[in-house]
């Protein structure tokens, strides 16, 4: 029988392997600057910021439409990566059928549904409106629940819920942190965090007790039409002499 001989494979050396070309640098976006290099807000400023948010809109009013505690809680609650107005369009007709929990409860979940049906999410919403209606009639005797941990039970209530619930049906000085007072808390340099909750304890350490029951109102209308999140309107901002963010445009 014939001998197979076998080629030699070659054996790759370690180190010989070809270098890659070095890349060509691309250029570079400029270093955003920090804000951790500014010097804090004094609370002389902050008392300033907030006399001419004060002086500029004395009753700050949220714009979710809602008739008493339960139907601000549902109207909360429907809000979820949706926007007030699209919120307010369904709720308009809904709150005409069912403002306590019963109400909601007799409508039923699947008639919810067609009055929701323009919110995002809405399968889910209805569902969490019906079974929050159960519970607070169940364990609460029918009121929404005065404290955070009571909300926070309740199906589709988180902290922010429980914030806007506490500070505007029960006047309590909480600190509800959407996206417009996040991004307006790290801008301003007034409460810079990296999460809802940081900014939210930040701000409350920081803003006198005399502005906080309309303090979530003004920071959420400052973000909604002065501090925009693409196209700031620093030029006509009530505080651009105050504020830290060094890309303001004044
Ligand atoms: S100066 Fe500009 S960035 Fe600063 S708070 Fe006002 S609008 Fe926002």
């Amino acid at each position: 029988m014939a001998k197979i001989t076998r080629k030699p494979v070659p054996r790759k050396t370690p180190g010989l392997k070809k270098k890659p070309k070095p890349a060509v640098a691309k250029p570079r976006a400029p270093a955003k600057k920090s804000l951790k290099a500014t010097k804090p807000w004094t609370p002389a400023e902050i008392h300033e910021a907030f006399s001419r948010f004060r002086k500029a809109n004395p009753e700050p009013k949220g714009e979710l439409e809602h008739v008493n505690p339960f139907t601000l809680l549902v109207a909360v609650v429907l809000s979820a990566q949706a926007t007030d107005a699209g919120v307010n369009k369904a709720t308009r007709a809904l709150f005409e059928v069912a403002d306590t929990p019963q109400k909601m409860l007799d409508l039923g979940e699947e008639r919810l549904r067609e009055y929701i049906k323009t919110i995002g999410l809405y399968r889910t919403k209805a569902k969490n409106v019906i079974a929050l209606s159960a519970k607070v009639l169940s364990e609460f005797g029918g009121e929404v629940p005065r404290t955070r941990a009571g909300i926070e039970s309740l199906p589709g209530a988180g902290r922010k819920t429980a914030n806007v619930v506490l500070n505007m049906a029960f006047g309590e000085h909480t600190m509800a942190v959407d996206t417009h007072v996040f991004r307006v808390g790290n801008r301003t340099g007034l409460a810079p965090g990296k999460t809802p909750l940081e900014v939210e304890l930040g701000l409350e350490k920081v803003i006198p007790a005399e502005f906080m029951l309309h303090a979530h109102h003004w920071l959420i209308l400052h973000g909604r039409y002065t501090c925009l999140a693409r196209k700031p309107r620093c030029e006509v901002c009530l505080i651009n002499d105050l504020c830290r963010w060094p890309e303001k445009t004044v």
